[in-house]
């Protein structure tokens, strides 16, 4: 290793786990778009290549089109015939081969003659031209799509990076190979943003709202600390030594207590007073499972369940969603699964669904707001969930509901999806338990009303505590407001256990707040009945609620 060239910079942000990192940086254009910039040989392959990556999504964006007509309905389908006639486009395709010819790579030529096209489009001032902008950008990330797909087995390298991004979207993240990922870093994002939460899901240092890191450090080494919250770029011989150390001590430490919270794994979760919590896991797809059952998961508290539809091209079947559930039912052996229906918009945006730009997207559409405008996608998801649920203990959960209006709709629609199937004698669980999100404060303020409704409740703390305390949980700036103060949430959870248990049901809480254990006494006094955490954080919740009065 080369310590010759020292003098390292250090980036100062907020830490989002207890742990550190060593390791090269990479930023997410290196890794999303590998060697974007270099033709793969001479300037008649790169020619080849480009072709025949558009005859390859022309083909699967004509069959995209014909499942859509079933899933989201012939209207909504539309736009992907004019994706495949724009790919079509002989112009275009003109364009891009003469950026080819003048050396570029196919990637970088598409994306030239895209933003070429697109700004053309825009400069009209005709409304439906300048959506079609947005199809262009659409396609081109489509051949870029497939043109990587084709590159990706050349350009396999096993080395792990820390990976550098201006932030990251759900759906990047999920596109990522995650074994290969030591740290994020992040130069906006907050310590509740999604990306936040996926670096405690894997267990891996994480520092967010760091500010701008230049591009040319792509590829130093450096040391990331996720406890005091920096990144350290061309870190001398002394720091990496004294870093070595630390963790080594460190790891001593944590495998200890982990011994000791192993030891405790199959016990019940039970207060000194006798109280009963349970303890579940939050994950995102069925890949999860496994780790939730060796740390000890007693259920699915929270299964992210739009995290199947993004980074692919079109929706799920029902099909394919049914098998998924069945699945996560099945190895979960009778132990409950809460299967919340899709709750994307905001930033969770699926590139299909073909969602407006939004000034407030946080306060606008999305989860079940969507889902009860499409509503063929919604029963679509909802009668895979009823038919998974012959084969094992499966609840459903409705995300951001605000009103009772929202839940009874809810509830006329998953009626329909039981006649459906029953009239067709398919099997499903009658006595499915249907639970809510507690994430906005109209819900907690009228969550008497709610209660009526519904088995159980479910407290999503991110958004709750954005919605409470207006702090947007992307934004770093603002965080600290709600790490610091939590009394007003605690409020609106207490009058939400307060009403459900009085309404026979239960209440749980799936937020990141569930691991956090200094309130882990207080969800205790409070009444909460089920607790759900990434995989990780399993083992010391239960050590905490034991340790419990
Ligand atoms: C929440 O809001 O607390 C929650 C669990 O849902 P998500 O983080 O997926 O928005
Ligand atoms: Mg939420």
């Amino acid at each position: 290793m080369d310590f010759l060239n020292t003098g390292c910079t250090i980036f100062q942000g907020i830490g989002v786990t207890n742990s550190k990192a060593y390791g090269k940086i990479r930023f997410l254009d290196t890794v999303i778009n590998y060697d974007n910039n270099k033709q793969i040989g001479s300037v008649g392959e790169e020619r080849a290549r480009f072709l025949s990556a558009v005859e390859e999504t022309i083909k699967s964006t004509r069959e995209i089109a014909e499942r859509a007509k079933s899933t989201i309905g012939e209207s909504e389908a539309q736009i992907f015939e004019i994706h495949a006639m724009l790919l079509e486009d002989e112009d275009f395709i003109d364009s891009v081969l003469l950026e080819i010819d003048s050396g570029a790579s196919s990637e970088k030529a598409v994306l030239k003659s895209g933003e070429k096209y697109s700004s053309i489009l825009r400069s009209l001032g005709d409304e439906y031209l300048s959506a079609r902008a947005t199809d262009i950008k659409d396609i081109c990330m489509g051949i870029i799509d497939t043109l990587q797909a084709k590159n990706k087995k050349s350009n396999q390298n096993d080395e792990q990076y820390i990976l550098v991004a201006n932030d990251l979207t759900p759906t990047q993240t999920v596109k990522l190979d995650k074994s290969k990922i030591l740290g994020f870093v992040t130069f906006d994002g907050s310590p509740s943003s999604h990306t936040a939460i996926l670096a405690r899901a894997m267990s891996i240092p994480a520092v967010v709202a760091v500010g701008k890191i230049p591009n040319e450090y792509d590829g130093s080494l450096a040391l990331l600390d996720g406890v005091r919250g920096k990144i350290t770029i061309n870190p001398d011989e002394n720091d990496v030594l004294e870093f070595k150390k630390e963790r080594e001590r460190e790891n001593k430490i944590v495998l200890e207590h982990e011994r000791y919270l192993r030891s405790i794994m199959h016990r019940p979760a039970v207060t000194k007073s006798g109280q009963k919590i349970l303890i579940y896991a939050n994950i995102g797809d069925g890949d999860e499972v496994e780790g939730a059952l060796s740390n000890g998961a007693e259920g699915i508290g929270l299964l992210r369940s739009e995290f199947m539809y993004l980074s692919r091209q079109n929706a799920p079947s029902e099909e394919e969603l049914f098998l998924a559930y069945k699945s996560i039912a099945s190895k979960m052996q009778g132990k409950r699964v809460v299967i919340r229906t899709l709750d994307i918009g905001a930033d969770k945006q699926i590139p299909y669904f073909n969602l407006d730009k939004e000034e407030n997207p946080a306060l606008g559409y999305r989860g079940i707001r969507i889902c009860l405008d499409r509503k063929e996608i919604f029963k679509g998801q909802i009668r895979a969930i009823l038919r998974a649920s012959a084969y094992g203990r499966i609840s459903i959960m409705i995300p951001m509901i605000s009103t009772l209006d929202e839940v009874l709709k809810c509830k006329g629609l998953i009626e329909e999806c039981k006649k459906e199937l029953s009239s067709k004698n398919i099997d499903f669980d009658s006595k499915i338990e249907l639970g809510i999100m507690i994430e906005t404060p109209a819900s907690a303020i009228i969550s008497d009303i709610l209660a009526k409704e519904v088995d159980f409740f479910s407290v999503g703390t991110n958004d709750l505590t954005q919605y409470t305390y207006a702090v947007d949980r992307q934004n770093a700036r603002v965080s600290h407001i709600c790490e610091e103060n939590n009394v007003a949430i605690m409020r609106l959870i207490k009058m939400s256990a307060d009403a459900i248990h009085q309404n026979g049901g239960w209440i749980g809480v799936c937020g990141e707040m569930a691991a956090d254990l200094s309130l882990t006494q207080e969800f205790v006094n409070i009444g909460i009945d089920e607790v759900s955490v990434s995989p990780p954080y399993l083992l010391g919740v239960r050590g905490k609620v034991c340790a419990c009065k």
